[in-house]
């Protein structure tokens, strides 16, 4: 089964995307956890991708074709893809080599986007996100998994999400557009709880 989750950012998708790799075992392919591994790792692609993804611009095309492409060929037996496609031509390289079964909107204002974005942690070391509105660690800025600290991403700063937005607007939602006119498309309210939403998404997938 292949998978792929759309919604501004801060609307949930990296949380969702774990649940249903617990139930389902598929493969989580975040086109962003990806850039910033490379990052990390100081390879030729991070480098490239660092400057972009610091002021909340998108990466060239031909870098996220190049990152998602090498994921994909290792997800045979079924993917979540987060974060990819976010414009047209991104999506018609997904659909020209993959089947897609299902396509899910997390739909969420700007505002509370923007709330959630500021308010989110992400463990420096295993990469698990919180939030200290609703999904706080048990121990402040201590990750519950790993012992490890968390920290504000980067990018999370007030300047490059009102890019990120601003980029949402303009070319993601023009994908959305196209999946919408699809039987397979469903419209999931972001401002529910985490297990409301879950449970949505695994109702339609069933
Ligand atoms: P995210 O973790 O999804 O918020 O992505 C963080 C950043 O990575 C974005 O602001 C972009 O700079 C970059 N990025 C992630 N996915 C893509 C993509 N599909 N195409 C281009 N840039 C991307």
């Amino acid at each position: 089964m292949n998978v792929v989750l759309l919604g501004i950012q801060g609307s949930g998708k990296g949380t969702q995307s774990d649940l249903l790799v617990e139930k389902y075992g598929l493969v989580h392919i975040t086109t962003g956890g990806l850039f910033r591994q490379n990052i990390k790792q100081e390879t030729r692609l991070g480098k490239i991708a660092k400057s972009f993804i610091d002021k909340g611009e998108l990466v060239p095309d031909e870098y996220a074709f190049e990152i998602v492409s090498k994921a994909l060929s290792s997800a045979k037996d079924g993917f979540i893809l987060d974060g990819f496609p976010r414009n047209l031509e991104q999506t018609k390289f997904l659909l020209n080599k993959f089947e897609i079964d299902k396509v899910f909107l997390l739909e969420l204002d700007d505002e509370t986007a923007i709330e959630r974005i500021l308010a989110r942690r992400q463990c420096k070391k295993c990469k698990k996100v919180y939030n200290i509105l609703f999904q706080k660690p048990k121990v402040k800025n201590v990750c519950d998994i790993c012992g490890g600290e968390l920290i504000l991403r980067e990018d999370d700063n007030k300047k490059a999400i009102c890019k990120r937005i601003e980029k949402f607007h303009h070319e993601t939602e023009k994908v959305i557009k196209l999946f919408k006119e699809q039987s397979n498309f469903f419209s999931i309210n972001a401002t529910q709880s985490l297990s409301v939403i879950s449970k949505e998404i695994i109702s339609k997938i069933n």
